[in-house]
């Protein structure tokens, strides 16, 4: 009977060959099986995932049924590089006298409609070896430097950022750890494949890359109601001066600016979402209210690949009724610059700098020529300060390490 279950199990797993994404789960309770993969779509890697989880199960069955209550547990992780590297890893634990760690993992090209191996990725391996190495000796004292002279690279995932590298248990001596990762940063690396890191959802946080300390005196500056002809000069400056910004953007303007809107990721600038038709949000309904910010995540996304985290209602206005209506975080600041109505760089500059303080947010517009003409001289009084420029997220981030310390 029990065979029975197992045998049916392995079979549904072989036959869910359906094109929907989703995360299967699969669980036997009475013979304590859990399954949980992820079938992604393409084809040719949904059958490798599912071979190996059939495969995996079958061999369970077969080599623990004399032990007490053996346990079989298989976890995923799914990461999407560059929207057609699909990254896929199995991590099988089987509990019956003692524990036992299997790594799998699959790195499928949509592109090129071809699994990835490391050859593939890397064009250097002895750079490989050598950062692997290092890292390694640096984890793990330990490590067994005569199994590391033939190594394999059979199990690996890549991000933006790293190439993981897995290694089974043999690599240590005396540890528990049965399944090491070692993160190797790709800057290390010389790749046969383009990374795109606008594609990245951590991208706007980048405090790391900006050289920024959680003691330093931080700022953000935003801009509302563009993008505008004037936004490209905006991150000119910004560029020229290693500031960034947080441009609060409003929908249907967002088509008409496809680069300026790329060029805020890639330049360490954020996006945020300022709705669609900068309607009043206070005299609209639920349905109308996300219509206005779904449509501006929706266009930014297609863009960009970066979707929006913040939120900074028209006209500063907005009720808790409206906030639970959407998981963005609603933002507004603190210092004003009244750009829009002083119009003169001078004023413009006594409305900011005597008001700013660590951890301000700065409110400027970047729909017409008065904030560009003082952004220059508003970056250059803050940098003597000693100000360092942040996006909001990074400075919500910054606060929240502050508070926690
Ligand atoms: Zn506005």
């Amino acid at each position: 009977m029990k065979k029975i279950i197992l045998i049916c199990l392995c079979l549904l797993l072989l036959t869910t060959g359906c094109n929907k994404k989703e995360i299967k789960t699969e669980i036997n309770e009475d013979k304590h099986i859990a399954i949980n993969y992820p079938v992604t779509g393409v084809n040719v890697l949904d059958d490798a995932i599912s071979t190996y989880i059939n495969k995996t199960c079958n061999n369970f069955k077969k080599e623990y049924k004399n032990y007490n209550k053996p346990e079989l547990n298989i976890s995923y992780t799914y990461k999407e590089l560059n929207n057609n590297i699909i990254n896929v890893s199995l991590n099988t634990e089987i509990n019956a006298d003692k524990k036992i760690n299997k790594i799998k993992t699959f790195t499928y090209d949509k592109k090129t409609k071809k699994f990835l191996s490391m050859e593939d990725i890397v064009q250097d391996l002895y750079i490989l070896d050598y950062n692997l190495k290092k890292e390694l000796l640096e984890k793990y004292k330990e490590a067994d430097m005569d199994f590391l002279s033939n190594i394999s690279y059979d199990y690996f995932t890549i991000d933006d950022k790293n190439l993981t590298i897995y290694l089974g248990p043999t690599i240590l001596k005396d540890t528990n750890e049965q399944i090491i990762f070692l993160d190797i940063p790709l800057d290390s690396l010389k790749l046969l494949i383009d990374i795109d890191k606008t594609n990245n959802q951590d991208n706007y946080i980048n405090i790391k890359k900006k050289n920024i300390n959680y003691d330093d005196k931080i700022v953000a500056l935003t801009f509302d109601d563009g993008p505008s002809k004037y936004t490209n000069k905006i991150l000119d400056i910004l560029k020229n001066n290693d500031a960034c910004a947080t441009f609060f953007v409003i929908g249907n303007k967002v088509n008409f600016y496809n680069e300026t809107l790329n060029r805020m990721i890639k330049e360490g600038s954020e996006i945020g979402n300022h709705s669609y038709n900068h309607k009043w949000l206070n005299r609209l309904s639920e349905t109308e209210f996300k219509e206005e910010i779904n449509k501006t995540q929706e266009i930014v996304k297609n863009i960009t690949g970066f979707t929006p985290k913040l939120f900074r209602p028209t006209y500063g206005g907005y009720s808790d009724k409206l906030k639970s209506y959407t998981d963005l975080t609603f933002v507004l600041w603190d210092v004003d610059s009244s750009d829009w109505k002083v119009k003169t760089e001078n004023k413009i500059l006594k409305n900011i700098i005597p008001n700013t303080k660590d951890g301000s947010i700065i409110l400027m517009h970047d729909n017409h020529e008065y904030s560009l003409k003082a952004l220059e001289a508003v970056i250059k009084e803050l940098k003597e300060k000693d100000y360092k420029f942040v996006t909001v997220s990074e400075l919500l981030e910054i606060k929240k390490i502050r508070e926690n310390e």
